[in-house]
């Protein structure tokens, strides 16, 4: 959370910081700011709220003038969202941006309070740029290692000093951050798209490092003070401009529903290139030995471990256990010899997720990532990564990276099965099959038809408060999502039950008119999930049915009806996910949420 971007060139720094800034700012909202070397030296703008306040200040102020400068939009972890806690921070000769948390910032905002330091924030980040001022005596990355060293907690930096007009410095701790290579500029951000327009190359900082820009040249030393730009990996991004661009949508989220019939395949085809035999041979070597997996992530990652759990437990028979990241790490779990951790995260820098990955690790567990953004750290620091190549994603609600995780761990699944001689080569092919048509039917949930009928049921909820979801296995595990969905765009109090378990208290919240979301795609257990239907329409609920084409056939307890197209009833959770999230999509709308932007949310949660 929080997005920093930082500009060194020829340009006027501003601008390329507003566009940048623009392109983060799913990172977080509560505030952002600029600061910029203009001839008069440092010049700070900074606005609580949307990025837009900040421009119509910049409008009426005058848009600082200079090449060189750093930028930020802001997650508040500490201090409310206000104009004077936004960043960046200045004390002394130091101007800072910060994504992270200090954890012990306290303790030394005491300090240095004690030997006459003034604060004007409630931030955590204000330390910052009193310590780097406090120790800085002409040698900045001197300076820079000093302060951090005295940091707990988690940072990514961008630094000016008002005596060094045409540099900025970068450091970072557990907070992610890149470095741009341009010709003639160069860029730190928090994330790739926001220096896309200008180059693809990137250097990745790592924890220790301390990151020197100029127009012409970027260094990186080590804590000793050792250049070892040399010594760096230059990654180069296939994303295009285009991907982290609306295309024409009104918003990201409904621009990467649409996107989900090519993320799917580009999430699953490359895997079954070579039959039943390659599947995943290049990520995961050998699946031997392996007693039990357990899933670590957080929000929707987790509900993907839900559904995958479902999945893999029925076809390759490996108990899987399915934890939330925060919990795990500070849970002393039991961790034993044939465990595999399997992490997964869209931007590979959850920070609770991280934490839980290098705790497995500690223990000798081997842990495997299931991952988007490339080279991020959760990405680099597992044993065996698998990434899902679903491109950008802007939008704070998750939707083609929740189906592109599920569609992975299938192919786990697969692989395990085969393995563990649960399935044969020509069952597998099989299921490959079906999992080939997962793009040409995410398409066919997105046609006209289906489009104009989430539209109409979406608009039944314009005014209501609360919203329930039941299902029973593999459509529970999806409900989750769905619940999630709901909730993170439009603002309406949303459940999700195991069918069965809704008369064990909540059904006392249904009355007239409710609206329930039952998803039945399982032919298995729809006759058990028609009776909780069932229960529900007795108490006046209303209800809404996704289910398997035909099963709904001869029903009468359901208000409305969404068929999903026929598939092996194993793989339609992955189709299913699809009209809920358009669904949630447009009641989020009816009811004028801010759909990309929901209050108090962040995408890429990268604190505790
Ligand atoms: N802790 C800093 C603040 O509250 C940065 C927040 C973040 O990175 O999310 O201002």
């Amino acid at each position: 959370m929080c997005g920093i971007v930082g500009y060194v060139g020829e340009k006027q720094a501003a601008d390329i910081l507003i566009e940048g800034l623009k392109k983060l700012e799913y990172r977080g909202y509560d505030s952002s700011g600029i600061a910029v070397f203009t001839k008069n030296g440092v010049v700070t703008e900074k606005s609580k709220g949307r990025l837009s306040m900040l421009e119509s200040k910049l409008e009426k102020n005058g848009v600082p003038e200079g090449n060189v400068g750093i930028g930020h939009t802001r997650w508040a972890t500490h201090g409310e969202p206000s104009d004077v806690n936004s960043h960046p921070h200045s004390y002394g000769r130091v101007t800072v941006v910060h994504n992270g948390i200090i954890e012990n910032y306290l303790t030394l905002k005491n300090a240095l309070i004690e030997s006459g330091d003034v604060f004007v924030s409630e931030t955590d980040t204000e330390v910052i740029s009193h310590l780097i001022d406090r120790y800085y005596s002409g040698n900045p990355t001197e300076a820079i290692f000093a302060a951090t060293a005295r940091l707990e907690g988690s940072y990514a930096l961008g630094v000016l000093f008002d005596d060094i007009p045409d540099r900025i410095f970068a450091v970072r701790k557990d907070s992610p951050l890149i470095v741009g290579l341009g010709k003639d500029e160069n860029f730190i951000a928090s994330d790739i798209p926001a220096i896309l327009a200008h180059t693809r190359n990137y250097y990745i900082i790592e924890a220790d490092e301390v990151a020197v820009l100029s127009k012409d040249e970027i260094r990186v030393y080590d804590v000793f003070g050792n250049e070892i730009t040399d010594r760096k990996k230059l990654y180069t991004a296939d994303w295009d401009i285009e991907s982290a661009e609306k295309g024409g949508f009104p918003h990201f989220m409904l621009k990467e529903i649409f996107e989900q019939p090519s993320t799917l395949e580009r999430a699953v085809f490359p895997h079954f290139v070579n039959g039943p035999e390659g599947i995943l041979k290049e990520q995961i070597p050998s699946t031997d030995n392996i007693k039990r997996l357990v899933i670590v992530a957080c929000g929707s990652a987790m509900n993907t471990g839900m559904l995958g759990k479902c999945v893999i437990e029925k076809l390759a028979r490996v108990p899987v256990d399915v934890c939330i990241a925060s919990e795990f790490r500070y849970s002393d779990p039991i961790l034993n010899e044939g465990d595999v951790v399997i992490i997964i995260s869209q931007s590979g820098e959850t920070a609770d997720s991280l934490a839980a990955l290098r705790l497995a690790k500690e223990r000798g567990i081997p842990v495997w990532a299931i991952v988007n953004v490339v080279g991020s750290s959760i990405a680099r620091e597992a044993d065996n990564t698998i990434y899902i190549w679903a491109g950008p994603e802007i939008a704070v609600a998750t939707t083609k990276a929740y189906t592109s995780q599920v569609a992975v761990l299938y192919v786990l699944a697969l692989r395990l099965a085969l393995d563990r001689g649960r399935i044969d080569a020509d069952r597998c092919r099989y299921y490959m099959d079906c999992m080939k048509k997962l793009p040409e039917l995410a398409k066919q949930v997105l046609g006209d038809g289906y489009i104009k009928e989430y539209q109409r049921l979406a608009s039944y909820n314009r005014n209501k408060h609360d919203y329930f979801i039941i299902g029973r296995g593999r459509d529970y595990a999806l409900g989750c999502e769905g619940q999630m969905k709901i909730k993170e765009v439009s603002y309406m109090h949303c459940e999700t039950y195991a069918a069965g378990e809704l008369k064990h208290g909540t059904i006392s919240l249904i009355t007239e008119g409710v609206p329930c979301l039952a998803i039945g795609t399982d032919s298995t257990l729809f006759d058990k999930l028609a009776g909780n239907i069932k229960e529900i329409k007795a108490r006046g609920g209303h209800i809404l049915l996704l289910a398997k084409k035909g099963l709904a056939e001869g029903r009468d307890f359901y208000d409305d009806l969404i068929e999903l197209p026929e598939l092996d009833e194993l793989f339609l959770p992955i189709i299913g996910a699809i009209p809920i999230q358009t669904y949630a999509y447009y009641t989020a709308v009816y009811r004028g949420c801010d759909v990309d932007k929901p209050r108090n949310l962040a995408k890429s949660v990268t604190v505790e």
